[in-house]
């Protein structure tokens, strides 16, 4: 059966980069009806924090890519690490080194003035430890083949091939008895029956050394798919403005998991001209072999329109939902702690279907909700002062008393009643409106006006335009 692994380093928050990464292979372990296991990288005791990985947790769950086992912590698997840095010693496959630090700096710089790579000259491959320094504290090298080559097999980058002669000796163990990230990763994944490997393709150096560790154990070496990363839309790195942020910062923009889960889905693949996908299809399409080899984009825009889609097709009352437990997250959030949260669900109920037309995050959602929980006298933006300004209130004023006169409070007479003043008056119908729309909201855009007298109801509607009649 398939293991696919997510094995992200505490450092800092959950990326988007390291999102779409779980997201691969949580959707080929899906896919292949196997496993996705979460392994926290936290040999680096000075750069990972418990605050990060509670980070990447969360981000994780938030997303629902969540792994099919509890997580696994490197650092704690540190003695197996060790035991088995000494195993190959023991057979061999790996040896003591004693260099000294000045000894090892010496080696570096002879490299640079002969301008190739630093590279260890494996001094005590061959010499008996016996001849050890007094006191010094050896590493565990890695007896690796000095001529031939070594072969990855990856399913996205194809077959790439790494000299022997440019894979030096490798620490595997550090002399204060830590493992190396190199040999931790590759006890790790042995240990975790993990068969493929997906990550993003800044390791693809790394796995020609890898390799060397799993042939020294006699391991079989996984099936490996290294994917491009992710770029800015003007193509250079991903940097803050183009995207690179954590998840976290996702979700307080207002996005929706799953229209983020597509955005991150196409980014580097893609199923013929799909781009609306729903988990379900994505499972039954994904394969890695599918997975561009050149880098991808980030393109807000294509987020922007995906969600906008997910909220319009998502049903009202999921979205009321979405609001309310999403409000913590949402820099607006605050808009929806105005009233109690049964008259706040109540109001958003009633105005969703046409407050989700023109959102296209749940921040522009939550903002078109403002009005709704708005105190008298209402806050005008400068647009709408204007408008009543411009002869606004006496329009208003007007339709007072015919706006009161309606029996049944629902869009259709009031609509009615409006379109009657116009006509009467040779108005277009946008011309008396528009003034209602900004007394009403205290804007010049907003969902349809007759709802939005609707749904703020008779008393409060009335109380609202009387407010701005002269
Ligand atoms: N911990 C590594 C990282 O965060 C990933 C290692 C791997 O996937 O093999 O980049």
């Amino acid at each position: 059966p398939v293991v696919t692994r997510f094995a992200p380093s505490p450092t800092g928050f959950l990326h988007i980069g390291g999102a779409r990464t779980a997201l691969f292979n949580w959707l080929y372990a899906r896919r292949m009806g196997g496993k996705m296991l979460l392994r926290i990288e936290d040999t680096d005791r000075e750069r990972s924090s418990e605050a990060a990985v509670v980070a990447i947790i969360e981000g994780l769950a938030w997303l629902g890519l969540t792994a099919d086992e509890p997580p696994v912590s490197q650092f704690e698997r540190a003695a197996r690490h060790r035991a088995v840095a000494e195993e190959m010693v023991a057979a061999g496959k790996a040896y003591y080194c004693y260099a000294s630090q000045a000894e090892l700096d010496e080696m570096r710089e002879k490299a640079r003035a002969e301008k190739r790579p630093p590279r260890y000259d494996g001094r005590w491959r061959d010499r008996d430890p016996s001849e050890a320094p007094e006191g010094v504290k050896p590493v565990i090298r890695l007896r690796a083949p000095q001529e031939g080559e070594t072969i990855v097999y990856d399913q996205v980058q194809g077959e790439v091939r790494f000299p022997n002669r440019d894979l030096d000796d490798m620490v595997l163990l550090r002399s204060d008895g830590s493992p190396t990230y190199m040999h931790a990763v590759v006890v790790d994944d042995h240990d975790m029956g993990v068969t493929h490997i997906i990550r993003g393709d800044d390791h693809l150096t790394n796995a020609g050394r890898q390799t060397l560790i799993y042939q020294a154990m006699g391991w079989e070496v996984p099936v490996m798919a290294h994917i491009p990363l992710i770029h800015g839309e003007d193509g250079a790195k991903l940097s803050k403005r183009h995207g690179a942020l954590g998840v976290d910062a996702y979700r307080g923009l207002g996005y929706l998991p799953r229209a983020l889960l597509n955005y991150l889905a196409r980014l580097g693949w893609s199923h013929g001209d799909e781009e609306i996908m729903a988990l379900e299809d994505m499972i039954a399409w994904f394969d890695i072999t599918d997975v561009n080899k050149g880098a991808a984009r980030f393109d807000f825009a294509k987020l922007n329109a995906l969600n906008g889609h997910y909220l319009r097709a998502a049903p009202d009352a999921e979205l009321v939902d979405l609001l309310m437990t999403e409000r913590d997250h949402l820099p607006n959030g605050e808009i929806l702690k105005r009233k109690p949260d049964e008259e706040t669900r109540a109001l958003l109920s009633a105005a969703m279907a046409g407050l989700k037309e023109r959102a296209k995050t749940l921040v522009e959602l939550a903002d078109s909700t403002t009005y709704l929980f708005a105190a008298r006298p209402l806050p005008m933006e400068d647009k709408a002062e204007a408008i009543l300004a411009e002869g606004g209130r006496a329009i208003v004023a007007d339709l007072v008393p015919r706006l009161s006169a309606v029996g049944d409070w629902s869009a259709t007479p009031l609509e009615d009643a409006v379109r009657a003043y116009a006509e009467e008056k040779g108005l277009k119908l946008g011309k008396a409106a528009q003034p209602l729309r900004a007394a009403l909201t205290g804007r010049t855009t907003s969902p349809g006006v007759f709802d939005v007298l609707a749904v703020l109801g008779r008393e409060e509607a009335l109380a609202r335009l009387s407010d701005q009649s002269i």
